[in-house]
Order: C-alpha cells, then sequence, then structure tokens
C-alpha cells in the first residue's frame, strides 16, 4: 500500500473566493446592490450608477463618498477586510450597509475590476486593477474625491455562471429593481442609473413622497396614505394605497428596516388584514413601509444578501401594522368613493365630512355590500314596444312553424339555419329568447356579442385588414423606466397588430397610430393593461399578445343591449353563422337551452 495517500488539501483563497463569491455575487444585480451599498456607508450624496448589457460587460459605479487611502484600495479585495465592524458584538449594533468584508474580494473573484479612489486629504487618486482576485497593478493618478469602481466582463472565469444569467431583459430588471429599493430608502439622494448609454433614473434630491413619484410613478404615489406610529418597539412610518388604487399585478410592496429593503411576507399579511374587506379579493395593496428600529432588536445577518431581517418583537409588531393600516384608511376621508368603480357608482349613507371622527373604518361602509361582484348591472325589461316586439313573433291563427322546426340545429354543430324564420324576442335587456331545435334557448347579448366581435375581429387580423389607423391627435404613452422594458419586447408585437410609434424621449411614445377597430382614447390604457398582463415567460409573444388584445377589444366592442327584434336577429344568426359560438373569449357560457323533455316533465 502506498503510504503517501492523503487526499484533503486546503483550496487555494482564489478558489475560496469563487466559490464565496456564489453566494454574494449571484447576478449583475448583486454587484450593483452590494456597490451602492457601499457608497452610501462611504456617505456620499450622489451616486452614478453605469450599466452595459444588462451587466455583463460592465457595471460602474461613481461616488462622492469618503473615499479609500492607498492601502486601503487594495486591502479592501481581501476576504474578510471590512473598515466596519472589529469584533462580533459589533454585529448586534450595526448602522452601515455592509459589514462582512465580503462583497469586493467576491466581486473581484469573478471579474476585471478597476477601482480608482480619493480621500479629501489626499492628492492623488489610487487606481487599482485587479483579475479574477489577483492585484494586477496600483498607479497614482489625479481625480476626483470619491471612489470609483467598474466592474467588467461579470462570471468571465466562471462559465458556467455566465451561461445561468438570464435575458438581458430579467438582468436589467434585476438591476432596476435593486436601484429602485435603494432609491425608495435613500430619497436625500441623488442617483443614476443609466444602461447602454439611456438614462433610465435621473433622481434628485427628493422628499420619500416625491420619491416615489420619481421611482413608482405619479399614479402610484397620488394615491397614498400617510402612515405615522411610534411605539416603544419601532418608529413606522411611510404610506399606503388607497383602496381602489390596489393593482392586480405587480404591486409595489416595500418594507424597509434601518435604511435596508427587506421581504417581509409575514408583515405583508398585516397589511393586507389591515384592509379587511376593502379589498377586492383578486387585488394587492401598494405599500412603502419604513421601520426605524434598535439595530440590537433585528439580526440581518441571517441571509448573505441581506433581504430577509429577523424581529425579535415580529408578533408584537404584527397588529401595530394591522391597526396602523386601519388608522390610516379610517382618517382618510376617501373611503366612501374609494371603494367601487366609478362607473356603477352607488349611494353610501355617509357623511363625508364627519368620517374622519368614526374611529373604526369598518362602520364607514356596508361590509356586506360587494361592489365588485356583477359590475353589469341589469336593466329593467323595456316596455316600449315590447306589446309590438311581442306581437310580432306570436304565432298567427293562420301561421304555421317552418318546416326545419326551429332554426338551430344542436346536432350539426349549432349552426343556423337561415332559411327558417326567427322566432324569438328579447327578455330584461339583457337576453335573446327563442327556439332551438331541442327547446327554448336562451342567449346572453353581451355575451354573444363578444363572442361574435371576437370572431371577426380575428378573421380580420388573419387576413390583413386589422391594420392601423392613424390618429389625427396622437396619444402619448408615459412608460416608467420598468414598463419600458416590458415594453421594448412587446413593441414589435403590438405593431404587428395595427399600432404605430415614435419615440418621443426616453420613456416615452408619440402613438400615432391603433388597431382600426379601437377609438384612440382607448389605446393607451389597452397597452397599458396588456403589459400588466404579460407573461415575459410566454413562448410566442405576439401570439399571446394577440389574444389578449383580440379578447380585450371584444369586451370593448360589444353591445349590451339589442333595440329590437331584428337587430335581435342579426346578432343570432351571426352568433351561429360560425361553430365557435358556445363560449365567450373569456371563457364564460353565451347561451342554454331547456329540452323539450324538460319543459314536458314539469309542466306535462
Ligand atoms: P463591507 O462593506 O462589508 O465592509 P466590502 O467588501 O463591501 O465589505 O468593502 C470592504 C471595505 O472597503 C469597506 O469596509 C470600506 O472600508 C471600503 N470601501 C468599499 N467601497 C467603498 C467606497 N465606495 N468608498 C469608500 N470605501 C469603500
Ligand atoms: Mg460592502
Amino acid at each position: 500500500m502506498q503510504v503517501n495517500s492523503d487526499i484533503i488539501h486546503t483550496l487555494s483563497s482564489a478558489v475560496i473566493n469563487q466559490i464565496a463569491a456564489g453566494e454574494v455575487v449571484q447576478r449583475p444585480s448583486s454587484v450593483v446592490k452590494e456597490l451602492m451599498e457601499n457608497s452610501i456607508d462611504a456617505g456620499a450624496t450622489k451616486i452614478d450608477v453605469v450599466v452595459a448589457d444588462a451587466g455583463r460587460t460592465l457595471i460602474q459605479v461613481i461616488d462622492n463618498g469618503k473615499g479609500m487611502s492607498a492601502t486601503d484600495s487594495v486591502k479592501a479585495f481581501e476576504r474578510h477586510a471590512t473598515s466596519k465592524i472589529s469584533d462580533a458584538s459589533d454585529l448586534y449594533a450595526l448602522t452601515t450597509m455592509g459589514f462582512r468584508g465580503e462583497a469586493l474580494a467576491s466581486i473581484a473573484a469573478v471579474s476585471r475590476v478597476e477601482l480608482k479612489t480619493r480621500r479629501e486629504e489626499d492628492e492623488l487618486c489610487s487606481k487599482v486593477d485587479i483579475e479574477g482576485g489577483e492585484l494586477v497593478s496600483q498607479e497614482f493618478t489625479s481625480g476626483k474625491q470619491g471612489t470609483q469602481i467598474s466592474v467588467k466582463d461579470l462570471f468571465y472565469n466562471i462559465p458556467v455562471r455566465r451561461k445561468f444569467l438570464k435575458k438581458n431583459e430579467t438582468e436589467l430588471r434585476n438591476i432596476i429593481n435593486v436601484f429602485q429599493q435603494i432609491a425608495l430608502v435613500y430619497p436625500s439622494l441623488e442617483l443614476s442609473l443609466s444602461h447602454n448609454g439611456t438614462v433610465l433614473f435621473d433622481l434628485h434630491k427628493d422628499n420619500f413622497r416625491q420619491r416615489i413619484a420619481a421611482v413608482c410613478g405619479a399614479k402610484t404615489s397620488k394615491d397614498l396614505l400617510p402612515i405615522n406610529v411610534d411605539t416603544t418597539l419601532a418608529h413606522i412610518s411611510g404610506f399606503i394605497s388607497t383602496p381602489d388604487s390596489a393593482v392586480k399585478k405587480q404591486p409595489s410592496q416595500y418594507f424597509f428596516v434601518n435604511g435596508r429593503y427587506i421581504q417581509h411576507p409575514y408583515f405583508s399579511k398585516a397589511i393586507a388584514l389591515g384592509y379587511d374587506r376593502l379589498l377586492p379579493s383578486d387585488s394587492k395593496p401598494q405599500f412603502f413601509i419604513y421601520f426605524d428600529i434598535d439595530p440590537d432588536k433585528i439580526d440581518v445577518n441571517i441571509h448573505p444578501t441581506k433581504t430577509e431581517v429577523k424581529f425579535e418583537d415580529e408578533q408584537s409588531l404584527f397588529p401595530i401594522l394591522v391597526s396602523a393600516v386601519k388608522e390610516a384608511l379610517a382618517s382618510s376621508c376617501s373611503i366612501p368613493t374609494l371603494m367601487f368603480d366609478q362607473e356603477d357608482k352607488i349611494e353610501i349613507p355617509v357623511a363625508v365630512t364627519d368620517f374622519a371622527k368614526i374611529v373604526t373604518p369598518k362602520t364607514g361602509f356596508n361590509p356586506s355590500y360587494n361592489p365588485f361582484s356583477g359590475t353589469y348591472k341589469p336593466k329593467e325589461a323595456k316596455t316600449d314596444g315590447w306589446q309590438n316586439l311581442y306581437e310580432s313573433v306570436k304565432p298567427k291563427p293562420d301561421f304555421k312553424e317552418p318546416e326545419c322546426e326551429g332554426f338551430i340545429k344542436p346536432d350539426e354543430g349549432l349552426k343556423l339555419d337561415v332559411e327558417c324564420k326567427f322566432s324569438g324576442f328579447v327578455y330584461g335587456g339583457r337576453y335573446i329568447v327563442c327556439k332551438s331545435q331541442s327547446g327554448v334557448m336562451f342567449i346572453n347579448i353581451y355575451r354573444a356579442s363578444q363572442r361574435i366581435q371576437y370572431n371577426s375581429l380575428s378573421n380580420m387580423m388573419v387576413s390583413g385588414q386589422g391594420a392601423g389607423q392613424m390618429l389625427m391627435f396622437p396619444e402619448i404613452l408615459e412608460l416608467t423606466p420598468v414598463e419600458n422594458v416590458v415594453f421594448k419586447q412587446l413593441r414589435d408585437s403590438f405593431e404587428a397588430v395595427g399600432y404605430s410609434f415614435e419615440e418621443f424621449g426616453a420613456t416615452t411614445y408619440k402613438v400615432s397610430g391603433v388597431p382600426a377597430v379601437i377609438e384612440g382614447g382607448e389605446s393607451i390604457s389597452l397597452i397599458k393593461d396588456i403589459m400588466t398582463d404579460y407573461d415575459e415567460n410566454a413562448k410566442d409573444i405576439s401570439a399571446v399578445l394577440r389574444e389578449k388584445l383580440l379578447i380585450k377589444l371584444s369586451v370593448k366592442s360589444a353591445v349590451k343591449e339589442v333595440t329590437g327584434v331584428e337587430m335581435a336577429e342579426k346578432l343570432v344568426k351571426s352568433l351561429f353563422s360560425t361553430d365557435t359560438n358556445a363560449y365567450t373569449p373569456d371563457g364564460l357560457p353565451v347561451y342554454f337551452t331547456v329540452d323539450a323533455d324538460d319543459i314536458k316533465k314539469h309542466i306535462g
């Protein structure tokens, strides 16, 4: 047996750093986060982030912070090199974003880094080049106070990691998310982000509300209610959305603890509970909640990317959050108007002026009223001309049923036999009742009309007749930077269905043409609707988009009532002129039949 069979050896520091980098540097956005946090810790008031190719080739962060000495500028890249803590007890009194001394070492291990930094008291900048964690050179040059760090060719030495990066759009979106998380909690900092030469954000010194507007759009910030609670456990401040500005998809939901963005599903539940029944079940509130808390009452150490934080008093903070939300909603006079669709607005017996005095929000509305069930309000049966309508279809004494015995034959795929006479009438404003081969058929007019519109629109699109119409007065499509990322992916598909766009600023477009089948005024809301629903994993974006557009257009252009028996006949004829007629494009049944056998069973 051989003596020299030891198999254990210590890994080289380069390999150790690469492994550790896996935890800290998962993707380009992690680099952006770590570098921006370092700039904040260095007391910067202005931070510019420049990214190329979604961070694959370049991530550059330039700050006006305190800078580093020449020695520190090299030492900063050593593992566990930090200026922020000295012993373990410091961990419980953290006031900085970073503390592990891992970020720069990890980033440098998997990229080519160029650092240029100068302190106020130094004359020259120290410029350091590091490749794959190895120091290549250090020089001295002139330059401004602060630090500029360029991270190039991320994962150039770990092809596997590079391969696991997502599409550029996704990586860029992650970068934007990280940037926003920082921007929202440091409104006093001047921050900018640009990508491939395009400025995505250019944020000036703001207050919190202005910053939310600059980051999430003026619409979101307009509908916010302030929250402010001071307890011995924490100071909680921020904003929640009014219930009517809750959104179905991609809500802005942010928790921050001592300047750090965190995710906290348990606290999210508390917020939702605070809204109680004010929110429709499929909507989500938007919120920006800032906790100021004694650092020794939280543990930020549990997650390498530090988006999870453990609170010592989680259980006690939960009810505090719930009642903070309730209070904000109650003290806003907007409750009576904010719950309901403006279209079908109902009268609520509440004295708006006295509302602020009411303590609990529940008293302000009728909890059993569900404004979201059945937005369609059935009309009273029309009495106008009703007799005539009935007369016209009532069999005259000498009337003989046509040979074909009704005009709808289910066994023939419910196609209409156009030769046969229409014998139907409109009931309750919203239904057509008519004879089918097997009994009596009830047709929902609105749903039937949606189906008909959908069928003809999709024919038009297939045949290319669904082309665009130019707008006399172009509309302006204003997007947030995040929406713009999505829009760029969808633009071709929108154009394929008849839209035309012209660039009109970095995230603004002039809509000069719309699909011929819609009114100009609705074009912007349609685009936004579709973008919110957009699933980036969808295989064929254009097919999905076309389908969604068709559905939305057919719902918008459908009629809700028919005005006479002729129109009813026309509707029934077009409905049954194709085989696809049983369901709306959304999948709701269009008609149902009471069988003759059934009628017989009941009344002989
Ligand atoms: P940590 O932030 O956990 O201390 P890092 O690896 O991110 O670890 O940074 C190491 C050290 O380098 C920091 O503690 C800080 O002293 C210094 N440093 C990093 N970035 C900057 C910067 N932008 N300005 C000044 N000093 C910095
Ligand atoms: Mg750091």
